[in-house]
């Protein structure tokens, strides 16, 4: 099969098989990349106009109990700065982040059990009660199915969590022993299964990655159907022993956001700030490429630089308000708006009736 019949292919039945995905991953030419990049932005349009969405990024625990190889913020390294803010910090973030147009609110930490769930609940209380127009997007790692249910009737709306891969053999390689795929997976069918708007996602150019794995992410997604993804290269971090480990390619990266467009019209498709790290406009190209929301960085300044995943992140040094007015400039520059909006995922039937979940 060539490489442009995989792309009708996607574009027609939203799905490949595995050999194809791979095929279609490692052969794509320049030429036919483009093909595939008008397509997806096509859909894009289609079904949110040349609108994108903003989520104010809040990352408020730099505190982690698991040891992702990959991660600046795993626990044995002993050069992380930690820090953890107060619910006061977190509402004065927010409060910040409605006067300049957000209306969605994602919380991100490690896995810290200083934020037990009566903890969290009550600050996603407060967040709810003080915006009731908002948004709550919480980004805490795995907890139980019970955990997530308190969560839910807090009030949070949605829930971010990365598989990172699904190929057990490469997770295996990515993360310690008393980590598995399986769980984080059940994770992810106990959020949908609970209700919230869940987001999976994954590295791009992680080490001992194929294209085989990156297929086997593609079919995942297909599998969870998940109402968001969060995809953006591999970026090493000087005190993880993938330090001197090559980064991902932004080529790639983009490739692969025009397949899950493809895959999943609907989908909320953030470019990411891995992406605008690994690439000055990769943000802007995101777009281009298929997708529909960005998350500027609403933490406070001071802390900015500790939430170090990666080397190098982008955006650690500016105030939110710069942020937005850089955001909107970068966005109003390749044709597109920010919008205040919830921006929350839409089913779309063909009588073009939405159903908001
Ligand atoms: S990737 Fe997430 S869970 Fe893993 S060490 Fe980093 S913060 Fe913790």
């Amino acid at each position: 099969m060539k490489t442009i019949d995989i792309i009708d292919k996607i574009e027609n039945t939203h799905i490949a098989s595995k050999p194809e995905f791979a095929y279609l991953l490692q052969y794509i030419t320049d030429e036919e990349l483009e093909i595939l990049r008008k397509k997806a932005q096509k859909t894009s349009l289609e079904h949110f106009g040349n609108k994108i969405y903003i989520r104010g990024l809040i990352e408020f625990s730099s505190v982690c109990k698991n040891d992702c190889y990959y991660c600046g913020l795993r626990r044995s390294n002993k050069n992380a700065v930690r820090y953890r803010l107060s619910k006061e910090q977190i509402l004065s973030c927010c409060n910040t982040g409605y006067k300049l147009g957000f209306r969605t609110f994602v919380l991100q930490g490690g896995e810290d059990a200083y934020y037990t769930d009566d903890v969290m609940c009550d600050i996603v209380k407060s967040i709810k009660s003080d915006y009731p127009d908002c948004a709550v997007t919480l980004s805490l790692g795995e907890r139980s199915k019970e955990s997530f249910k308190k969560l839910f009737y807090a009030g949070a709306d949605r829930y971010l969590l990365r598989h990172e891969t699904s190929d057990e053999r490469h997770y295996g390689r990515l993360h310690p022993e008393e980590m598995s795929l399986e769980n984080r997976k059940q994770c992810l069918f106990n959020l949908k299964d609970i209700g919230f708007q869940t987001g999976a996602g994954f590295m791009v150019g992680s080490p001992y990655q194929t294209y085989e794995t990156l297929a086997e992410d593609l079919l995942f997604i297909n599998e969870l159907k998940p109402q968001m993804c969060g995809i953006g290269p591999f970026i090493p971090h000087k005190d993880t022993k993938f330090k001197n480990e090559k980064k991902g390619s932004v080529r790639l990266c983009l490739t692969l956001l025009s397949i899950i467009r493809l895959m999943q019209p609907d989908i909320l498709l953030p470019a990411t700030t891995a992406l605008g790290t690994a690439d000055s406009k990769g943000r802007e190209k995101g777009i281009l490429y298929g997708a529909n929301v960005v998350m500027p960085n609403l933490s406070p300044v001071a802390h900015r630089a500790d939430y170090s995943l990666y080397d190098n992140k982008i955006c650690t040094g500016d105030e939110a308000a710069e942020c937005i007015k850089c955001m909107s400039g970068r966005i109003k520059s390749i044709g597109y708006e920010i919008v205040t909006d919830r921006g929350d995922y839409k089913i779309r039937k063909k009588d073009d009736k939405n159903v908001q979940i």
